[in-house]
Parts: C-alpha cells; structure tokens; sequence
C-alpha cells in the first residue's frame, strides 16, 4: 500500500516536473519571440512583491529593483537604466499606489483610461507619487516620447 502511494506520488511529481519544464519552455520561446522592430513583446512580470519593487516614472511599469538594473525598462529603453544603477534611482520610485496588470493593452478600457494603452503587456501602477527629474523629462523630449506628469489617486 506504502508502495502504491509512493509510485503515485512519484507519477504525479514527474507530471508536475513535466509541466513545469513545459511552462519553462514556453516562458523562454516566450522571451526569445519580438515584434517586427525585434524588441520585446511583453514586460518582464516582477519576480517578487516585496519592498524591493519599484514603478517607472514615466510608463508606471512595476518591476523590483533588481529587475530594472538587469533590463531597464522595457517601454522607455532610451533611459539606459540596465547601463547604469542610478539611472533606476532616478527613473524609478518605491512610492506608488495600487497595482494592474494588462495581458492586452491597447484592448483594455482600463489601460487606456489609466494611459497605458501603447505599452507593452505587465504590470504597472495606477499612480506613481514623484516626477520624472527635470534632466531625464529632456531624454524624454530629445527622444521625441510623451511624459505626462502624473495625477494622484
Ligand atoms: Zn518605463
């Protein structure tokens, strides 16, 4: 009987393992794939929901902070922050309010309304409490991208 329920066990772990590596595939393919211009499809999701998580100040996507110095941010990739740490200080912030996350953008009433409709799909704040600095809204301005300040919730 102890057998039985050990070769059960076993069987169900290998189908766990089985689907997590199929999971894992997926994610990479998933990671590899890009639009036209060759650029990312999508937001990394954050790996954690802890005091590390930072919002771009410009698009509101959330993210830790790891994240941001490992692959910037995705939507606003002229602030070069995987290039350098104090540019996630700068363009980043820990102080915002609420959470969504937009599997579609462009298609969602909610991420138009919330002005994200023209990023890419993840997770992003309803409101960020500080503004970009004055030197990275010129990046902005230089890179011919909108910043809107943002209103508080
Ligand atoms: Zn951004």
């Amino acid at each position: 009987m102890a057998d039985l329920i050990k070769l059960g066990n076993e069987r169900r772990m290998k189908e766990v393992m089985k689907l997590g590596s199929t999971i894992a595939m997926k994610k990479r393919t998933e990671r590899g794939s890009g639009n036209r211009d060759g650029e990312r499809c999508t937001s990394t999701n954050p790996h954690s929901f802890g005091n590390e998580l930072r919002a771009c100040l410009r698009c509101r996507v959330v993210k830790t902070y790891d994240q941001f110095r490992e692959s910037g941010c995705e939507n606003c990739t002229f602030f070069k922050m995987e290039e350098d740490p104090e540019r996630v200080v700068d363009c980043t912030t820990p102080n915002f309010n609420g959470i969504i996350s937009a599997m579609d953008p462009g298609r969602s009433w909610a991420a138009r309304w919330l002005r994200i409709g023209r990023f890419l799909p993840g997770v992003y704040t309803l409101a960020v409490s500080e503004t970009l600095p004055e030197d990275m809204q010129n990046i902005c301005e230089d890179e011919r991208v909108q910043y809107v300040p943002l209103k508080r919730v």
